[in-house]
C-alpha cells in the first residue's frame, strides 16, 4: 500500500505500544557522570546508588520535652524520680543515671544508655530535685532509637532515581554533601515550515507565529538536560539536511516539527533516510499519526508533526521515554486512573486516540468530562484539558456512564471543593 495518512486501518503504521518499545530499546543511556553539589542536585539523575553510612537517627534521642528515667518497675502506677541533671538537644547529660534517678531532657536530646522511657514535661509535678508521676510508664515510650529511621548499610536510594526535595533531605541527613549525576544530555530542535514567523515580528495573511519551539521549550524545562534551540528551518530539502547534519552533530536528541506528513512540502522524511535511519515513521495514535524516529549518526531523532496539540501529545507519549532513558532514568509506566464519563464520545476505529478531558472528584469518586474541540491545532484544547483520556483502536463510541482510562496531567483537581 502506498504510504498515506489516510486509512485509519493502517498497516504500516505501529501500535503505540511498539513505537515506545522500539524506542526505549534503541535508546543507550548517556553513560557520562558528574559531582554535583548537594544543592544543584535537585531534578538530576543519580548515578550511583546510595547506601546509608551512618544509622539515622545515629544516637538514642528523646521524641518529647520532658524527663528521661531510669524505671526499674513498670507495673506501677505512681512514682517518684530524683532529677540529677538536664540533656539538651547538642549538650548532652555525660554522667550515669541510677535506678530510680531522672535527667531533664528536651526533644532531640541524647537520651542516657541507662534510661528506658521518657515522660513528657506535662505529665510531671515537680517539687525541687523531685519529679512525680501519677500514670503507667510504657518501656521506651517517647524514645527514638538509633536506625528507627534508615539503618547504617541500608540502600537509601538507587541509581536512576531523579532527585526530588525528600531525597535532597535525605542525603543531608547522612551529611552527603556531593552527588553523583548523570551528565545532562544536550537536546535540540527547530520547526519547518515557509509560513512560520517568530514572535515578536508582525504577521501577515498566510503567516503563522512558531509556537512550536516555545512549546517544546517548556515542555523540556522538568528534564534534566541541556536544550539547543535551533530556530526555524525553511520547506526545502537542502536547507532541512544541512541543519539537521548541524544539530546532530552537536546534540544527543534531536527534535524537529512539522514537514513530516505526505504532503508535497514535507521533507523530513526523506532528509532522514538520506542522512541517517528511519526506525518507523507512522504511530496508529491520534493525534500524532506522522512521527519519523530514527537516528542521525549518533543523535535520536524525532520528526514530530506540526499540529501543536499533535507536538505534545507525541512528545509527552513518546519523546518522554527517550528523554527518561538517555538521561539515567528508569522509564516508568505513566499513572492512570479510571473515570466515569460525563458525556458521549464518538471516534473512528483504527487509532488509539489520547482526547483531552476534565477529570474531578465529587465524593471520592472521579468523573471525566470529554471536552468538545479536539482538532490537532487546537492548543486551547489541551489549556482546559488536565488529564488525557486514552482510547483503544477497536472504540469507535463510548456512552456516557461508562469507565474509561484516563492520564492525569497533574495531580490536581480543577475544582477546589
Ligand atoms: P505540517 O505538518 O508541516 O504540514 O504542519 C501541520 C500544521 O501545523 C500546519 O497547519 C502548520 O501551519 C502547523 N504548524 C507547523 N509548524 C508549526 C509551528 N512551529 N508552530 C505553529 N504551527 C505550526
Ligand atoms: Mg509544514
Amino acid at each position: 500500500m502506498k504510504d498515506s495518512c489516510f486509512n485509519e486501518f493502517d498497516p504500516n503504521a505501529l501500535s503505540v505500544k511498539d513505537a515506545l518499545s522500539k524506542i526505549i530499546s534503541s535508546t543507550k543511556i548517556k553513560k557520562s557522570y558528574e559531582c554535583v553539589k548537594l544543592k544543584d542536585s535537585y531534578k538530576r539523575v543519580l548515578a550511583k546508588d546510595i547506601k546509608a553510612n551512618k544509622n539515622i537517627p545515629n544516637y538514642k534521642n528523646s521524641a518529647m520535652d520532658g524527663f528521661a528515667v531510669n524505671l526499674s518497675d513498670t507495673s506501677k502506677k505512681d512514682f517518684i524520680f530524683n532529677c540529677i541533671g538536664e540533656s539538651f538537644a547538642g549538650h548532652p547529660f555525660m554522667g550515669k543515671v541510677r535506678a530510680n534517678e531522672a535527667i531533664k531532657v528536651m526533644t532531640g536530646a541524647l537520651v542516657p544508655d541507662s534510661c528506658n522511657a521518657v515522660i513528657m514535661k506535662e505529665m510531671v509535678t515537680e517539687k525541687d530535685n523531685l519529679i512525680f508521676i501519677k500514670s503507667k510508664i510504657a518501656k521506651n515510650q517517647n524514645i527514638r532509637f538509633p536506625g528507627e529511621d534508615i539503618k547504617k548499610n541500608d540502600l537509601v536510594l538507587s541509581k536512576g532515581k531523579e532527585i526530588d526535595e525528600i531525597d535532597i533531605g535525605i542525603l543531608a541527613s547522612l551529611g552527603e554533601s556531593n552527588v553523583y549525576v548523570y551528565a545532562k544530555p544536550v537536546i535540540g530542535f527547530f520547526s519547518t515550515g515557509d509560513e512560520l514567523i517568530s514572535v515578536g515580528k508582525e504577521i501577515s495573511k498566510s503567516q503563522v507565529y512558531d509556537s512550536n519551539r516555545y512549546l517544546l521549550h517548556g515542555l523540556l524545562q522538568k528534564y534534566p538536560v541541556k536544550v539547543k534551540d535551533y530556530g526555524v528551518v525553511k520547506d526545502n530539502m537542502s536547507s532541512i539536511t544541512n541543519k539537521l547534519n548541524l544539530a546532530s552533530s552537536e546534540c544527543d536528541v534531536l527534535l524537529t516539527t512539522g514537514g513530516v506528513s505526505v504532503g508535497d512540502a514535507d521533507y523530513i522524511r526523506d532528509a532522514l533516510s538520506k542522512i541517517g535511519k528511519i526506525n518507523f515513521w507512522k504511530i496508529s495514535v491520534k493525534p500524532g499519526r506522522p512521527l519519523a524516529y530514527g537516528k542521525i549518526n549518533k543523535c535520536l531523532f524525532f520528526g514530530l508533526p506540526g499540529n501543536p496539540v499533535s507536538v505534545v501529545v507525541t512528545f509527552n507519549l513518546f519523546v518522554d521515554a527517550a528523554i527518561k532513558k538517555i538521561s539515567g532514568q528508569i522509564v516508568n509506566n505513566k499513572l492512570s486512573l479510571v473515570a466515569k464519563l460525563e458525556n458521549d464520545i464518538r471516534k473512528r476505529k483504527g487509532r488509539k486516540e489520547y482526547k483531552r478531558g476534565v477529570l474531578t472528584v465529587n465524593k471520592g469518586n472521579l468523573f471525566v468530562k470529554c471536552l468538545t474541540s479536539q482538532g490537532s491545532n487546537i492548543l486551547s484544547s489541551l489549556k482546559n484539558a488536565n488529564c488525557y483520556i486514552e482510547l483503544d483502536e477497536v472504540i469507535d463510541k463510548v456512552c456516557k456512564g461508562t469507565y474509561v482510562k484516563t492520564i492525569p496531567f497533574v495531580l490536581e483537581s480543577k475544582h477546589y471543593d
